[in-house]
């Protein structure tokens, strides 16, 4: 079903009939034209339609942030800041891609050779709710200014999202079919990538839905970039500055109503401080005002859909019966809209799911470790490779966390976020490949090698003789 159901209160706002084939083929046809057309045009003019795609999303930052809020129920000032990120996102891209995609020039003797960076063509991407504008620019600001063009299958329950996204490149003065939203379940996903006008896909979401995406793209010999799910660890060592490590220890878990993929998940707490840090860490999060998103004044609002809530209470279920404990929360909040309490959990089995799933909420789960090595081993102990966090003022420690946590992001004493200028992504069932900076930007180009031998060379070449 593809609608907006407000997660404060379960009410349907708006329900919508999803794309026929006929359609779906239509806006392949455009896209496909599209391309053409953005792929002749210069960075200059790419980089003023991008601008004006900033501009628009500083100007409508407001309603963009309640429409954010209406469809997915996250607080409204996070919202809000969103769209600023998608803005600066916009402008990055506008200010930077010629630069990442110039040619480079290889040296070799009497030999013109150079790389080019060329766009694809039409890449899909299948996007999550939890950001529901920032995932899809940090895809599509990179992908438009490399002159590719985007077809974007967004989760079902964001589609007022999606169509504004896509009203957003029009009125910055993109061409018809430059992005275009498909408003279809994910069951119309493998035809999309068998159709030979996709040329790549980018996805954002469980592990699962990376599965199911990599498995169609293999069999069609398409490109993909995945970012999956997370369980993120954030340590603690006794050198760091533990009330910094509890304040953001409490804003990492809890950022997004606990839906990120890079919410630090996991508490991995030094002996020396577990009893300061635990004790600080549950009385911060037992502070915590939850309610209505849209009232600026609640920091946590509901989960994004029932079945969101139901799940994540069944993990907490399953781990408390496994023998963790509750030292806060651990319940659903009654009357209207899908409220869970935020949680922390100590004492947590191996094998049980705080310990080895990703919790998909505002739910803490903390360990103790007894000295570096054994945070090492805790912090590995996933199936993911996302962000790391570790606090610690140690540079030996410092070095180690760096050298060994199995991650594609690791923070020192600050908490893991994505930033324009650094680049995104997991290891192992994280996912792979990268977004954001001058390597998202290249996961999408033709790597075309030129070399060129002028006629004056050409005797010399011939006298060497040539290998593959
Ligand atoms: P999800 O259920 O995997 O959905 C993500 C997108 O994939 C939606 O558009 C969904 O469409 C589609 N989809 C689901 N199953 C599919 C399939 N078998 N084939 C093709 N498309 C499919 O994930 P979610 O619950 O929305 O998002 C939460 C997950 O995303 C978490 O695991 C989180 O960690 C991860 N995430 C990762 C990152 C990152 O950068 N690494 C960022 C944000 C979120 P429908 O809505 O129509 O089902």
């Amino acid at each position: 079903m593809i609608q907006t159901v407000n997660p404060a209160n379960g009410q349907v706002v708006r329900t919508f009939d999803p794309h026929t084939g006929a359609v779906v083929e239509e806006k392949l046809g455009l896209a496909a034209k599209a391309f053409w057309r953005l792929r002749k045009m210069s960075f200059a003019d790419r980089a003023e339609r991008m601008r004006s795609a900033a501009a628009i999303l500083i100007r409508e930052k407001q309603s963009l942030g309640e429409l954010m809020t209406l469809e997915m129920g996250k607080p409204i000032k996070a919202a809000i800041a969103e769209a600023e990120k998608c803005a600066s996102a916009c402008s990055y891209y506008a200010d930077n891609a010629e630069r990442f995609l110039a040619d480079r020039k290889i040296e070799i003797e009497k030999v013109n050779a150079w790389v080019a960076y060329q766009p694809l063509g039409v890449v899909l991407a299948v996007m999550p709710w939890n950001f529901p504008l920032w995932q899809v620019f940090r895809f599509a600001a990179p992908a438009l200014m490399a002159g590719n063009v985007g077809v974007l299958k967004h989760a079902s329950n964001v589609p007022q999202c999606a169509l504004a996204i896509e009203d957003i490149f029009r009125r910055a003065g993109f061409d018809e079919g430059c992005f275009q939203a498909l408003l279809v379940g994910s069951e119309a996903v493998a035809k999309i990538i068998a159709d030979k006008r996709i040329v790549a896909v980018t996805l954002t979401g469980s592990e699962g839905a990376g599965r199911s995406v990599a498995e169609q793209a293999g069999k069609h010999l398409k490109k993909t970039v995945l970012e999956l799910g997370g369980s993120d660890p954030f340590i603690v060592m006794p050198s760091c500055d533990l009330e910094s490590a509890v304040a953001t220890a409490v804003t990492a878990r809890m950022i997004n109503n606990g839906q990120s993929c890079i919410a630090a998940k996991r508490f991995i707490v030094h002996a020396d401080v577990y009893d300061p840090f635990v004790s600080r860490f549950a009385e911060a999060v037992r502070a915590i005002r939850v309610g209505d998103p849209m009232d600026e004044a609640n920091a946590v609002g509901p989960l994004a859909t029932s079945a969101i809530r139901d799940e994540l209470h069944e993990q907490v279920r399953r781990t408390v019966s496994a023998g963790a404990k509750i030292l806060t929360g651990g319940r659903s909040l009654p009357g209207a809209g899908w409220y869970y309490e935020p949680t922390v959990l100590t004492d947590i089995p191996d094998g049980s799911p705080a310990a080895s799933e990703e919790l998909f909420g505002p739910v803490a789960s903390v360990f103790r470790a007894k000295d570096v090595r054994h945070a090492i081993e805790i912090a590995n102990s996933t199936r993911f490779g996302l962000g790391a966090s570790a606090w610690t003022n140690d540079a030996a420690e410092r070095a180690l966390f760096v050298r060994e946590i199995e991650a594609g992001v690791v923070f020192i004493n600050d908490m893991v976020a994505s930033d324009t200028r650094l680049p995104f992504g997991g290891v192992k069932s994280s996912g792979y490949g990268r977004e954001l900076s001058d390597i998202g930007i290249r996961e999408f180009v033709n790597v075309k090698t030129v070399r060129i031998v002028e006629p004056r060379n050409q005797a010399a070449k011939r006298g060497r003789g040539q290998t593959e």
